[in-house]
């Protein structure tokens, strides 16, 4: 674990980490608005101690928290949506909890337990579970974050194939439903900010996606609607951090706006 972070802030990467820490602005409590706590269908596992390690390491505040797409899920994800809830437990002020669903099954009793419970999001995984986004089943489900006042957090990065046309309904229909874009629609990047320029509600969450979508996000939408992520496991916060500063900086992104990209954007939604 220690030489993970040392492979990624010290040797060949120290200058690169050392321009990312001097690039975030002083007094800045940066804010990861995408990881994973649990385990994968692929291998990956993250834990809470684990994940709070890697925050402290690059100077990390706080984590929106979801399960990953995990092999034990009870179809229902209770499983993995319980060991999140026992990380947040654990560390209250470093982690913001998200449950998952399975849309295709009958997801009212595990919608109900997890807001019941105190959670404060949802993640949707459109490739992970199989669904569109205009699958009424899934519509429905939309329908009942807006009326909970639930932030959701969706998947619209690799794989991804019909992202703009199925959602805007969704987003026209329900103007203060809080929606974080994984990935920042990253395959149709600039008809999405295109498409939700006018719904503030909307933002587009930076990690894993190429310079190049990158910079297309920074040049085609106000600082205001950008907010970073991670997606621990698969991202790490040195290289996250790193591409999205990078990206701002070439599209020209002034540094004021760099707090809010970092943090405030998301923080305001879970002060
Ligand atoms: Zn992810």
């Amino acid at each position: 674990m220690e030489h993970d972070i040392e492979a990624l802030t010290g040797g060949a990467m120290a200058s690169i980490w050392s321009w990312v820490r001097a690039k975030i602005p002083a007094g800045v409590e940066v804010f990861d608005a995408h990881a994973h706590i649990g385990t994968d269908v692929d291998g990956r596992t993250m834990t809470g101690d684990g994940m709070r390690e890697r925050m402290e390491a690059a100077g990390v505040k706080k984590s929106i928290v979801f399960p990953l797409n995990d092999p034990n899920a009870r179809d229902d994800f209770s499983g993995p949506n319980d060991v999140v809830w026992r990380a947040y437990e654990e560390y209250p002020s470093s982690f913001v909890p998200f449950f998952r669903l399975n849309p295709h099954l009958d997801y009212d009793r595990e919608f109900s337990r997890c807001v019941e419970r105190g959670f404060m999001g949802l993640k949707l995984h459109p490739v992970s579970q199989e669904f569109e986004l205009d699958d009424p089943r899934v519509v429905r489900l939309f329908g009942m974050a807006a009326e909970t006042d639930l932030p959701i957090l969706i998947h619209t990065g690799f794989a991804m194939q019909r992202i703009v046309e199925p959602l805007l309904p969704t987003v026209e229909a329900h103007p203060g439903l809080r929606l974080i874009l994984g990935h920042c629609a990253m395959v149709e990047v600039l008809s999405a900010t295109r498409a939700f320029e006018g719904h503030p509600n909307v933002l587009f969450e930076t990690s894993v996606v190429q310079a190049k979508d990158l910079y297309e996000l920074c040049c085609s939408v106000d600082p205001s609607r950008i907010c970073f992520g991670s997606d621990i496991p698969y991202g790490d916060l040195p290289s996250t951090l790193h591409s999205i500063l990078a990206a701002a900086e070439a599209a020209g992104v002034p540094e004021e706006a760099l707090p809010g990209i970092l943090s405030e954007n998301i923080r305001r939604w879970f002060p």
